[in-house]
């Protein structure tokens, strides 16, 4: 019968079962002589009265009536405990098992615990760094980081911290290590600790840099690139502007490099642009920026300049280091530089603007025959024909009227090269300038402060001729969506994008949205929530220009996206060994973070091959279609199609 859990009625029942003993060794016994009478009854009544009689008796009661016993209760108890014990030590066994230390710090940040595998990060057992202070095992460089955020986790609301570090060194090489920490209240009382988990993350963090500057150097001359350079150049003004120094930039170009390139060859083109490199480097102050802003374009940034005066003679002394430094390596070729110089905050205010104006400096300096450098104050206003103004307002007017159009690339699958969807980009055609790159105008959209107007133009433009054409040929096909970060933070974003959606009739998991990776850099909070809401609506979510961005890997990996878009600036290295180690890693990591891998900018069928043998998972580039109207696009799938149906 099944014990029951019923209150204890205890005493009353010992209470009972003693009287009933005692009545029956008297009803028992009354027939044979007063002595054993007497006896029995004392005997009785002395083992009804005994502990372990009443005991085994109450047992036998309790059990036959379906109570639970002491016994029951004392048994349950130390099977609970010795399965507690189990799992302890299953627990322990597992944390020494795997390559994760955790760790336990008290609020004066002593380590005051430490899992085995420590030795294996630190080379020297638990015993040893318990009751050391935990910033001791912590690289110098690194110590106040770690200081602030664990200090921080004792104070601040936060509950839980991630923190990036090296170890103390105990050898050439640094060991990185990611710590996750969270704020622990004993549930007994006591006082608040940390629990820390060190997770060894040296191969990825390598990964990750290696990457990162990839992405911010220029594959030639080895120079920042323009993303690193606009990063420098906004810390150069912020630096100014808290110092009230100057600050200038010169732009470099040079002349007949066309003709180095077209007599000479490619090679002979290269080999120029790194002497000039060499030249420059080797003038110019270490806190200065020489950047590779494309072809034959350099930009320098130099902070701290003491004015105009300085400026020109910086510009003078660089284009005569450069022609000394050829001259001396007896070059066939005779290469001069144009150079056009800005200063903030007298010409301009933004880094972009600054860029601006020396651009303006150097494009005069050419229409002055080259070979010399002029300087954007010294310019009159008559100088260039301000079309820049005219080009803006001719394109505010293009967003407002309506006139900005969407063309279709197909993407393709890499094994089958059928196309499983279609990127919509954006165009604009303008009677006086002809086509303008969306590379040009999606910038401007966002200065101008138009890019909401224009994203909702292109969006619903492509649902509808999406909606238009879904069942027949853009059948399980998808649909690629641009966004920029502008779009996202608006608050309306989300609300317009449902609206369309349903007015369209268009199913959100056949959309995909295409947004760079510095969505991080909204916060990673915001972005979260942000993308956790598109998610659950249905909507797929890449990271386009997957690598140029700054975002950690790290973060990303918290973030729910579907996809990473390799940009085609790796894409384009794909010939080179180091380019494609870098396209297999970030394959890899794009795998290992559950992502599916598309590489842009797929230009020939080896790009593809090679692409492919990686893993990536789809293509999209001019080998298979450049970007057209809806109408070429949809010509293309039909004819893949077409051509799948006749090989069956
Ligand atoms: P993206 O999103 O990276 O788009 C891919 C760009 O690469 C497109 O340039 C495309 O024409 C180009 N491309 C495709 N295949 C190849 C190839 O094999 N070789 C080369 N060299 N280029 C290739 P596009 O159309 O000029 O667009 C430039 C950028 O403008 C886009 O880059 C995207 O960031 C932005 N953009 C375009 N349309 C929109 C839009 O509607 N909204 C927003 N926010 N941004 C847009
Ligand atoms: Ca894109
Ligand atoms: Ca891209």
């Amino acid at each position: 019968m099944a014990e029951k859990n019923l209150p204890y009625i205890e005493p009353t029942i010992r209470t009972i079962a003693g009287t009933l003993v005692t009545a029956s060794g008297v009803v028992l016994y009354y027939d044979y002589s007063l002595i054993a009478f007497v006896t029995l009854f004392f005997v009785s009544l002395n083992l009804a009265q005994s502990g372990l009689t009443r005991f085994c008796l109450m047992e036998l009661l309790l059990r036959k009536m379906g109570f639970r016993s002491e016994l029951d209760e004392i048994r349950d108890l130390n099977q609970a405990m010795a399965a507690t014990e189990a799992e302890a030590a299953s627990n322990l066994e597992t944390l020494n098992m795997v390559n994760e230390v955790v760790v336990g710090v008290s609020s004066d940040l002593t380590l005051h615990r430490a899992s085995k595998p420590i030795e294996v990060l630190l080379g020297t057992g638990a015993e040893t760094v318990v009751g050391m202070p935990i910033t001791d095992v912590v690289h110098d460089v690194d110590r106040p980081l770690v200081r602030a955020a664990l200090s921080k986790l004792f104070t601040a609301p936060a509950d839980s911290a991630t923190v990036r570090f090296r170890l103390a060194p105990k050898g050439p090489n640094d060991l990185w290590v990611e710590g996750k920490f969270v704020r622990r209240a004993p549930s007994g009382g006591g006082s608040v600790e940390i629990r820390g988990v060190l997770r060894d993350i040296t191969e990825s963090h390598l990964q990750e840099q290696r990457i990162v500057h990839m992405a911010l150097h220029d594959a030639l001359t080895g120079l920042p690139n323009r993303v690193l350079l606009e990063d420098r150049m906004q810390q150069a003004l912020n630096e100014s502007e808290r110092e009230g120094v100057k600050c200038a930039v010169i732009f470099v170009d040079l002349d007949n490099f066309k003709q180095v390139n077209d007599v000479y060859g490619h090679k002979a083109g290269d080999q120029l642009l790194v002497e000039v490199t060499q030249a420059l480097t080797a003038n110019l102050r270490k806190c200065d920026t020489l950047a590779r802003w494309g072809g034959d374009e350099f930009v320098i940034l130099l902070p701290k300049i003491g004015g105009l005066e300085d400026l020109k003679r910086k510009a003078d002394r660089l284009a005569a280091a450069v022609r000394a430094h050829l001259e001396e390596k007896n070059a066939d070729y005779d290469v001069t530089l144009s150079l056009g110089g800005a200063l903030y905050p007298d010409d301009a205010r933004t880094a972009e603007n600054l860029l601006i104006q020396a651009d303006k400096a150097l494009f005069f300096a050419k229409s002055q025959g080259r070979n010399n450098a002029q300087m954007f104050a010294e310019m009159s206003s008559n100088d260039l024909g301000y079309r820049d103004v005219d080009f803006t307002a001719d394109f505010a007017a293009a967003v407002k009227n309506d006139l900005i159009q969407v063309h279709y690339q197909p993407i393709v699958d890499a094994h089958t090269h059928l196309p499983v969807g279609m990127e919509a980009l954006a165009r604009w055609q303008d009677p006086q300038y002809g086509w303008v790159s969306p590379a040009t105008f999606i910038p401007m959209a966002e200065t101008l402060g138009v890019i909401e107007r224009l994203g909702q133009s292109v969006l619903e433009q492509a649902l509808r001729q999406f909606s238009s054409c879904e069942k027949d040929l853009a059948r399980n096909m998808f649909l690629s969506i641009n966004v920029s970060n502008r779009q996202l933070v608006s608050n309306t974003f989300v609300p317009d994008l449902m609206r369309s959606i349903e007015r369209h009739s268009v199913n959100p998991q056949s959309i995909k949205l295409e947004m760079t990776e510095s969505v991080a850099l909204l916060g990673i909070e915001r972005a979260r929530e942000l993308l956790i809401q598109l998610s659950e609506a249905g909507f797929m979510l890449s990271l386009d220009d997957f690598g140029t961005g700054y975002s950690s890997l790290s973060y990303l990996h918290d973030l729910p996206v579907h996809e990473i878009k390799i940009d085609a600036s790796f894409v384009r290295r794909v010939h080179t060994e180091a380019g494609r180690v870098l396209l297999r890693t970030i394959t890899d990591l794009g795998h290992a973070m559950k992502m599916n891998v598309v590489a842009e900018g797929v230009e020939t069928k080896e790009c593809a091959d090679v692409l492919t043998d990686m893993g990536v998972d789809m293509l999209q580039g001019y080998y298979f279609k450049r970007p057209g109207p809806k109408e070429e696009c949809l010509a293309y799938v039909a004819s893949c199609r077409g051509s799948l149906e006749t090989q069956i």
